[in-house]
């Protein structure tokens, strides 16, 4: 073995997901949760679609959740290949206000309590009663959807640094926890394995993919080299504007991607300004006036 063994990833880096009409998007995780919007952008590959970030104030990794915004009506399934929730860290006491406003549903996991929630566009979220000190709109964890643990297990143990913490039954299946050493944000990923198999089809409502941090470009490097000695198929380094990424499909299917913290989220507006105003990656900036017309034009929540 030559390849050098990196030190553990730092978490989760952000999750995105595939929203309905941004508006009704942009209402839910600004005006109802109370999460900061961090970018609008637009998707790379499709620059007619709004690419919406949002996060704990502070704006870092292990809180950002972006969406591909669809302004359409159609649904995706959650099932196996993808990631099904993403769970919010939140002090104890304020479960149960969520619950009344929200409409949710307490239950007991590993011996934690988690309101199980849906956003308007279907999506299944989370929050997880969390004692540690923590942000608000910082994740707990992520729910990955998989035909079998073992194959995404050995990803996330021999190459992400996750050590297994438990096992337990219910909802129909299995759930099975993997957790980081260090206090970063975002340490735990479950991996759900149901007793009625069902595949996943991307749409409105379900999570595109999960990105992990590495710490920096070696790092990241190093993660990239292990992960092609194992023969899986990853990606080139993409430069994603606010941070360098690579991707791969894990063995269960989940689509993966490894991030770089730099150069983040402030590399093209003032931190205190994030997110209130129309951002291009590059390429598109002479497109400007063309794709805007495009786009519907969002009310922004300012407080
Ligand atoms: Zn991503």
């Amino acid at each position: 073995m030559s390849t050098p063994n990196p030190t553990p990833i730092d978490g989760l880096h952000h999750i995105t997901a595939i929203s309905g009409p941004a508006q009704e998007n942009l209402d839910f995780y600004t005006k109802t949760l109370r999460t900061r919007l961090i970018k609008q952008t637009v998707n790379f590959d499709a620059p007619s679609m709004y690419h919406l970030y949002y996060g704990a104030q502070h704006a870092r990794p292990g809180s950002v959740l972006t969406f591909f915004n669809r302004e359409e009506r159609s649904k995706g399934t959650p099932g196996e290949g993808a990631a099904l929730a993403f769970a919010y860290a939140a002090p104890p006491e304020s479960l149960a206000q969520w619950e009344a406003r929200l409409n949710g549903t307490i239950s007991t996991r590993f011996g934690q309590e988690v309101l199980s929630l849906r956003d308007p566009h279907g999506q299944h979220f989370e929050m997880i009663a969390y004692e540690e000190d923590h942000a608000w709109g910082e994740f707990h964890s992520v729910t990955l959807w998989v035909p079998d643990a073992a194959p995404t297990a050995a990803i996330l143990t021999e190459i992400f640094g996750y050590a297994p913490t438990g096992q337990e039954r219910g909802d129909g299946g299995t759930r099975h926890r993997f957790t980081l050493p260090g206090d970063a944000p975002a340490r735990i990923v479950d991996l759900w394995v149901s007793d009625t198999p069902q595949q996943a089809r991307p749409g409105p409502g379900t999570i595109h993919h999960v990105a992990f941090r590495a710490r920096d470009a070696a790092h990241q490097q190093a993660l990239r080299e292990m992960l092609l000695a194992r023969g899986l198929d990853v990606t080139g380094v993409r430069d994603r504007q606010y941070f360098k990424a690579i991707y791969f499909r894990e063995p269960g299917g989940v689509l993966f991607e490894i991030a770089t913290d730099a150069p983040g989220f402030d590399v093209d507006e003032p931190q205190d300004k994030l997110g209130l105003k129309l951002k291009l990656p590059e390429q598109y900036e002479p497109k400007r006036r063309e794709l805007e017309a495009k786009l519907p034009a969002l009310e922004l929540d300012t407080l």
